[in-house]
Parts: C-alpha cells; sequence; structure tokens
C-alpha cells in the first residue's frame, strides 16, 4: 500500500514539472501534462462528483458540471492522482464529502489534488504571512478557488507556527493535519475520538450560537499530553454534513517544553546578570 509520503512527493514531482506561476493554478496544465481529456457531465448524481476512465489508450476525466467550479476543480485533480497514482477508484463507498468509512485511497488522491491546487512553492510565503485564522483560511480558499477544508488542512500542514486543523464529522475526529511543529512534539489528535465536550467545536455542534473563537487547555486535544499549555480554538459547524472543522494553535505561537526536559534559558535571561543568585524561568503553569 502507498503512503502519505509517496505520494506528496509525486504530487510534488507533478507540480515541479507543470511549474504552474499563476494564482489560481491553471488545472488545464495539469490536464495536458498528464494527456487526459476533460468531459463536463450534466446529468451526473449530485454525490457523483467525477470519475475517470481509458480508452483506445487515452485518459478521460469526467467532472460534475452542477457542481461549483472550486469543486470541480479539486475533483479533476483528486482523478489525476487516480491516473497518476494507478490507484483504482473506490467512490461507491461514500459520497465525496463525507470522511466516514472513506477507503485509504481515497485519502491519498485528495492528498494529492491537495498538492496540486495549493503548490507548496505558491501557496507556503502566503499562509506564512497571515495571521492563524478561519479568515485567512477562507482568504487563501478563495484566492486559490480550493475548498476551505483543502485549504485549512493546507495552512496547518505548511506552517512554521505549532496549528492543526481538524474535520469531525457526527462529533469524532476523522482527520487532523498538523504542522512540523506539532507533529515532532507528538501533539497528537487521534481519529475517532470525541470532539471534547467543553471546547468550542464541541458547544458548536450543540447547537450554542455566537461563539467563534476562545481559548482551551492543550490536554483537552491532545492524547497523553503533558506539556500544559493554551491552545486558541477556532470552529466551524456544518450542520447539513453535521460537519466541524476546528482550528487550533498555541497562544503565543510556541509549545511549552517537555516536562521532563530542563528549563531552557531564553536570550533575555542570559543577558542579565544573576542578580540574586536564583534562577528564574519563564514559566508557562501561571495560567
Ligand atoms: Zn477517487
Amino acid at each position: 500500500m502507498m503512503d502519505e509520503t509517496t505520494v506528496v512527493i509525486r504530487a510534488r514531482g507533478l507540480v515541479a514539472e507543470v511549474k504552474p506561476t499563476e494564482i489560481p493554478v491553471p488545472i488545464e496544465a495539469y490536464l495536458n501534462h498528464v494527456g487526459a481529456t476533460l468531459r463536463v457531465e450534466d446529468d451526473l448524481e449530485e454525490d457523483e462528483a467525477g470519475f475517470s476512465f481509458q480508452s483506445n489508450g487515452k485518459w478521460y476525466i469526467g467532472v460534475n458540471g452542477n457542481d461549483r467550479e472550486e469543486r470541480q476543480r479539486f475533483t479533476i485533480c483528486h482523478e489525476l492522482a487516480h491516473i497518476v497514482l494507478q490507484l483504482p477508484s473506490e467512490h461507491k463507498a461514500s459520497p465525496w464529502w463525507s470522511y466516514m468509512k472513506r477507503p485509504k485511497t481515497e485519502i491519498l488522491c485528495d492528498v494529492f489534488a491537495a498538492e496540486l491546487l495549493l503548490p507548496f512553492r505558491l501557496f507556503q510565503p502566503l499562509a506564512e504571512g497571515m495571521a492563524i485564522s478561519f479568515t485567512s483560511i477562507d482568504e487563501l480558499a478563495a484566492r486559490f478557488m480550493a475548498s476551505r477544508t483543502a485549504t485549512g488542512s493546507r495552512f496547518a500542514t505548511v506552517i512554521k507556527a505549532p496549528c492543526a486543523f481538524v474535520l469531525s464529522e457526527q462529533g469524532k475526529v476523522r482527520y487532523a493535519a498538523r504542522s512540523t511543529s506539532l507533529r515532532e512534539a507528538s501533539a497528537w489528535i487521534p481519529p475517532r475520538r470525541d470532539i471534547p465536550a467543553g471546547s468550542v467545536s464541541g458547544r458548536l455542534r450543540a447547537g450554542e450560537k455566537n461563539l467563534v473563537a476562545e481559548a482551551i487547555d492543550a490536554e483537552d486535544w491532545f492524547n497523553d499530553w503533558d506539556r500544559g499549555g493554551t491552545l486558541m480554538e477556532e470552529a466551524r459547524y456544518h450542520s447539513e454534513w453535521d460537519q466541524t472543522l476546528t482550528l487550533l494553535s498555541f497562544e503565543d505561537e510556541e509549545i511549552p517544553p517537555p516536562s521532563w526536559a530542563p528549563p531552557r534559558l531564553s536570550e533575555e535571561d542570559e543577558l542579565l546578570p544573576e542578580l540574586d543568585g536564583v534562577l528564574r524561568f519563564k514559566s508557562k503553569k501561571g495560567r
């Protein structure tokens, strides 16, 4: 079975060959490079986003013409993934919008599609310069003509600050995209765990209104977390699909050090003379 890293490398290889420079990225360039012909279909079922097939040695991609353009772009890139990675479609298992019981190959094709739509070289510098918020994600999604979900996952993955973007369905986590810094700190949000009841995400789903962002203990979201710290949590709830999108970041964009490690002097502390012989450390405990 192919893994996610391989998929990302293959996708970035294709992006490097096509070298898109415009935003939004022109999808035709990818289609031409792969040698696939696009057919916009107007009679597909509402839940059928697209398909691909080979005929007389030529690849065709069908896309649901009734979907919004942003959705069509994602579908085309997803189908390109099936062709390039030679992964068979399993579109009958669940509708395109659902993450429940989504087959692994379909998730891998989504990862590939996000790499094509939001190329690292174009997306990362823009994301890095923006505040960690849904406002930034929505702005980038509009610019790149990508979905909020794909853009949010990509946003959390590429920025340097500790950040996670979580997609939950029916109250359970389905997918959590994390920045490298969070992954290195083992800040783990396991799939299928329940959304924390007292969180913004949990309360929005429970019907609370006028709730956007709030602080929450990091241990409420991360499994076996003993570093303490406070997260800023922002969330959006889509009742039609019972889906919750959650954006998590550390208040001061810094992960507290592990509890077992010796405290590290900050540059500021090192410059100060020891006035009373007692070393002082910046403590994050007194929240
Ligand atoms: Zn597929």
